[in-house]
């Protein structure tokens, strides 16, 4: 039974001439090589030429803070839950008095980790996670000479505050339109919510 329609037939006639010398069969190959020549060629020639990505390119994750400086993140796991590849460890700790302008909510990531030598850039941990903490950018993830340099800590997730990222342009019109919902509370400042707690 015939399963595909792929068969080749191999014919099994003699050699001409020619074809025992190969001289035609190494000129031909020749052509090509030259034709090549005056062709465009399609290496980018990286760094100093760097190819156009898609604007929902996703590459190095980024560690949200929020317009005061808290980071957003409170530990909460269901990022490590819904990645595939388990790239994403993490340690809670429970934020102290005083401490409410470094960390916005009562729980927070001591360490937070990710395997960026298993991570498959999916997205689904930026999907997944409710107080919008996690995005990836559109960095590319750094070469590196040993494995262990490939987990990356907090030191290079977490937003600096003198170099704030901004992850609007990777976000569809629709989940920009949801994210301005006033009920939305997790999007509320502390400071917001301190004057609320207080007229309570
Ligand atoms: S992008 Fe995907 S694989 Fe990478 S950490 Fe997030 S969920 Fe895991
Ligand atoms: S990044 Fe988001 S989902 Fe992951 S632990 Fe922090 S708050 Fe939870």
């Amino acid at each position: 039974m015939q399963l595909t329609n792929r068969k080749k037939v191999v014919s099994n006639k003699e050699q001409s001439f020619a074809e025992r010398i190969y001289f035609p069969a190494i000129i031909k190959g020749m052509a090509i090589t030259f034709s090549h020549l005056f062709k465009k060629r399609p290496t980018i020639m990286y760094p100093e030429q760097q190819r156009e990505y898609a604007p929902i390119y996703r590459g190095q994750h980024v560690l949200k803070r929020d317009d005061n400086g808290a980071e957003r993140c409170t530990s909460c796991g269901m990022c490590a839950v819904a990645c595939p590849a388990e790239a994403i460890t993490m340690e809670s700790a429970e934020r102290k008095k005083g401490e409410e302008h470094l960390y916005r909510e009562e729980k927070y990531a001591a360490k937070y980790e990710i395997n960026m030598l298993r991570c498959i850039f999916c997205g689904l941990c930026e999907d997944a996670c409710p107080k919008e903490a996690i995005f990836l950018t559109d960095k590319i993830v750094d070469a590196h000479f040993e494995r262990d340099e490939f987990i990356f800590g907090k030191d290079k997730l977490v937003e600096k505050m003198e170099q704030r990222v901004d992850v609007s342009k990777r976000q569809t019109p629709e989940v920009l339109a949801f994210k301005k919902i006033p009920g939305l509370k997790h999007n509320e400042l502390f400071t917001e919510k301190l004057e609320k707690g207080k007229k309570h």
